[in-house]
C-alpha cells in the first residue's frame, strides 16, 4: 500500500467518475460548443451567485488570468506574502499582467481591512497605481486557515470605497465553506473573481473554474485563449469537475477528522517540535533540530508514505479522497514507530 499524503492533487477518478466522463457530451469548447463544458461553468456560477464561469486546464491559470482582467500595467496587487499567486505562479503576475507586487505580512496567510488600506498606495506619481487585491481561502501555506465572513466583508467594503478589485484564489474554498458558517453563495458576494479548482480535494483529475460577471468572464475567454488554454472537446474532463462538485464537497469533512487525527498522533512524538494548528487537511509540523528532517521525510518514504518538505526543518501532510482510515491507521503507527 502506498500512503500518498503530497498533496490532494494525488486523487485518482472513482469508476463513477470515470463513469460520468465517458458518457459526456461533448463539442469544440472554443466555440462554446461542448456541453459538458457549458454544463460545468453554469453550475460553478450558479453555485457561487455568479453570472458566469469559464473552465480552465490549472488553477494557476484561473488566478493569472482573474488578475489580468482586474489590472493592467503598470499598477499594483496587494497580497499576502505566503499567497500562491506570488509564491507558486512563477512570477506570472509579472510577466503576464506588468504588475508590481505588495507583500504584506499577513496572520497565517491572511490579512485584515486595515492591513490592505495601509498598503493601498497614495495618489503620487512615485508609485504603481494599487489596482487589485487578491486573497488566499483556505491558505495553503499558511496551513489550511479559513478566513471568517466579517473579516471578508471588511475587506470587501474597503475594496469598494478604494475602487480596487478583489480577486479570490479559492483552490481550496470547498474546505473552507464545510467548515466555516458561510455558503458559496456568502462567498459569492465578496469577490469580483473567484477560482475554484476542482483538481483538489474534489478530486477531479484536471481543471478549475474562474467565476466572475458575464463581462469579466467574456474577457477571460480572450486571455484564456492568449495563454494557450482554449481546449476543444475538453467536456471529458469538464464532466468529472461537474461529478465532483455534485458529490465530492461534503466529504471533505471526512479529510479534515484524519487531517485532525494526525496532528494528535503527532503532538508529543519525540522528533516534533511543533503541530501547527489543523484547521482543515493540511497538517504541517516542524522537527527538532537535532534530527535533519530530511531523515524522517526518507524513513516514511521507505515505509510507502509519501511527503514533502515545506520550510526549514517543516514538513505537510496533505488529506484527500484517497487516504482512507486504514491509511491513517498505517501512518500512525509508522509516525509513531520513527520516536
Ligand atoms: C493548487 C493551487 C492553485 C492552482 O494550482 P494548479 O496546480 O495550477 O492547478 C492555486 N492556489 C492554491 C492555493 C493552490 O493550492
Amino acid at each position: 500500500m502506498i500512503i500518498d499524503l503530497r498533496s490532494d492533487t494525488v486523487t485518482l477518478p472513482s469508476s463513477e467518475m470515470k463513469e460520468a466522463m465517458f458518457n459526456a457530451k461533448v463539442g469544440d469548447d472554443v466555440f462554446q460548443d461542448d456541453e459538458a463544458v457549458n454544463e460545468l461553468e453554469s453550475l460553478g456560477a450558479k453555485m457561487f451567485g455568479k453570472e458566469a464561469a469559464i473552465y480552465c486546464p490549472s488553477g494557476t491559470m484561473t488566478n493569472q488570468i482573474g488578475i489580468k482582467i482586474h489590472a493592467n500595467a503598470p499598477g499594483e496587487i496587494i497580497c499576502d506574502e505566503l499567497s500562491h499567486v506570488y509564491k507558486y505562479e512563477g512570477g506570472g503576475i509579472g510577466f503576464n499582467s506588468g504588475l508590481a507586487t505588495k507583500l504584506i505580512k499577513g496572520t497565517a496567510g491572511q490579512l485584515t481591512a486595515e492591513q490592505i488600506e495601509a498598503a493601498i498606495n497614495p495618489d503620487d506619481v512615485h508609485f504603481p497605481e494599487t489596482q487589485l487585491v487578491s486573497l488566499e481561502n483556505t491558505c495553503n501555506k499558511g496551513g489550511g486557515t479559513i478566513y471568517e465572513l466579517e473579516n471578508l466583508k471588511e475587506i470587501k467594503t474597503l475594496c469598494a470605497n478604494k475602487g480596487l478589485k478583489l480577486h479570490l484564489d479559492g483552490a481550496r474554498v470547498f474546505n473552507a465553506i464545510v467548515e466555516a458558517d458561510y455558503t458559496a453563495q456568502d462567498i459569492g458576494e465578496q469577490f469580483d473573481t473567484i477560482s475554484i479548482c476542482l483538481s483538489k480535494g474534489l478530486g477531479a483529475p484536471v481543471g478549475s473554474l474562474l467565476l466572475g460577471t458575464t463581462t469579466d468572464i467574456k474577457k477571460a475567454r480572450r486571455i484564456r485563449k492568449l495563454f494557450g488554454g482554449g481546449m476543444r472537446q475538453a467536456g471529458y474532463i469538464a464532466a468529472a469537475g461537474s461529478y465532483a462538485l455534485e458529490n465530492n464537497i461534503n466529504r471533505l469533512t471526512e479529510d479534515h477528522l484524519r487531517a485532525k487525527a494526525l496532528g494528535e498522533a503527532l503532538t508529543g512524538l519525540s522528533y516534533v517540535k511543533e503541530v501547527s494548528p489543523i484547521i482543515t487537511n493540511i497538517v504541517i509540523f516542524e522537527i527538532i533540530e537535532s534530527i535533519d528532517f530530511n531523515s524522517i521525510i526518507q524513513k516514511l518514504a521507505d515505509q510507502n508514505i509519501k511527503v514533502v518538505p515545506f520550510g526549514p526543518q517543516q514538513i505537510r501532510l496533505v488529506t484527500h479522497l484517497n487516504f482512507t482510515d486504514e491509511m491513517l491507521e498505517q501512518t500512525i503507527k509508522t509516525l509513531k514507530s520513527l520516536s
